[in-house]
């Protein structure tokens, strides 16, 4: 069946870059989303409802020819309930498996994915017994609706053990080894409906305060391209996946450990729009679709910064002056400004690692954010862990 019409359970940003690169493809968007103000809304119509508001989600699956979602806390009965009435991609228990840390966790261990050592904690002797376990540091984090390193803490002490289970301990906790690692970075792979499936190149992630910040390819050699890539195919094999998914990693040691996998288009393949051949959010809706995957190559170096509270002045007087010469672009996803709040991104672009180097230095320094991130330690790290 020729897919026209894309239902997405999720209006957020996410959502809206999907509909940007799917208007292109002749597809139309309808959006579910709680948020009055969901910023997708500008590009498909709008169901202002809660996720579990039966009547909409029918209306959502009853009008949609292919449904999926761009949020991983929308609730697996509710993709189950679409399900009845037309597709939904990706399969919900994909949804299911990564909205509990302890599950997916679990399916990594199984798959021998490798993962830092963890533990279910529901009570203080649970916690107790699983830092006697592991050691200390540790990280105690909440099972579900976790994100941008919300729900955790590190326990560096014996004495933070309280702390934090007075401030996490009233739901549902995993604690996990601390990693130390060298870098952090992600893959992201596409798999079609057929089961053929592409890669973009490993990513390498910053990030600030427990959000990403800064994201970089390509970076990594072949060979660990090559394990990224084996370890995020264990997990699309097994759910028989259907879209874009995201394994984020640690990389300690020249050794990747997972921490986690997004069942969506993800934050650091945000610059794949400008730097790849096929961005994540256009091969998610050929996925979805049941259309050929496009060509992941790069077209160029990339960094993404993300824009974090208000879109910056930078943005204006940069295209008013022409000062970045047609290899930046700016992408600012019309939300309501807000501290911390995600409201945008900006990607450099070029051919040489000194070209990228030169203009995300002018661009950082640009943002205000040249001292909080130190460019040049990143770079540094960087060439350490291209080793
Ligand atoms: P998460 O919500 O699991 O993605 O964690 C957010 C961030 O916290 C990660 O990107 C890491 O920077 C850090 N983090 C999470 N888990 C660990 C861990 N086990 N060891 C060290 N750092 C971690």
């Amino acid at each position: 069946m020729v897919v026209k019409k894309t239902g997405i359970l999720g209006g957020g940003q996410l959502g809206r870059m999907l509909a940007q690169a799917g208007h292109p493809m002749g597809l139309e968007f309808i959006f579910l989303d709680p948020a009055e103000d969901a910023c997708a809304a500008e590009f498909g119509d709008h169901l202002h409802a809660g996720w579990d508001d039966e009547e909409a989600l029918a209306e959502l699956g009853q009008r949609s020819d292919v449904v999926t979602f761009d949020f991983e806390n929308v609730p697996e009965s509710s993709a189950s309930l679409i399900e009845s009435l037309c597709p939904v991609y990706p399969p919900p228990i994909a949804l299911f498996t990564s909205q509990d840390r302890m599950r997916e966790k679990s399916l990594m261990q199984e798959l021998d994915i490798p993962v830092a050592p963890f533990y279910p904690v529901s009570s203080r002797p649970e916690l107790m017994a699983a830092v006697e376990q592991m050691g200390l540091p540790c990280v105690l984090k909440t099972r579900r609706f976790g994100y941008d390193g919300k729900g955790q803490m590190v326990l560096r002490l014996q004495e933070d053990l309280e702390r934090a289970w007075q401030q996490l301990g009233d739901q549902e906790l995993i604690c996990e080894g601390f990693v130390p690692f060298d870098a952090e970075c992600s893959i992201i792979a596409a798999r079609g409906r057929d089961g053929s499936t592409v890669f973009w190149p490993l990513t390498l992630n910053l990030h600030r305060d427990g959000v990403l910040a800064i994201s970089m390819a390509p970076v990594f050699d072949e060979k660990m391209q090559a394990r990224a890539e084996v370890l995020i195919q264990r997990l699309l094999d097994h759910l028989d996946y259907t879209g874009v998914m995201a394994l984020e990693l640690f990389l300690k040691g020249g050794e990747l450990l997972a921490n986690e996998f997004a069942p969506r288009v993800h934050n650091s393949g945000h610059w794949t729009i400008d730097g790849a051949l096929t961005s994540q959010f256009e091969n998610h809706l050929r996925a979805i679709c049941g259309l050929p995957l496009g060509d992941t190559a790069c077209r160029s170096k990339s960094m993404m910064f993300n824009l974090l509270g208000k879109f910056p002045a930078a943005a204006d007087q940069s295209s008013a002056a022409g000062s970045w010469q047609g290899e930046v672009y700016w992408h600012d996803y019309h939300k309501t400004a807000r501290e911390g709040r995600k409201i945008g991104h900006v990607t450099v672009t070029a051919q040489s690692d000194t070209g990228l180097r030169a203009k995300a230095a002018q661009l950082a320094a640009e943002l205000g954010v040249a001292a909080e991130i130190n460019l040049e330690n990143i770079l540094l790290s960087l060439d350490r862990v291209r080793g």
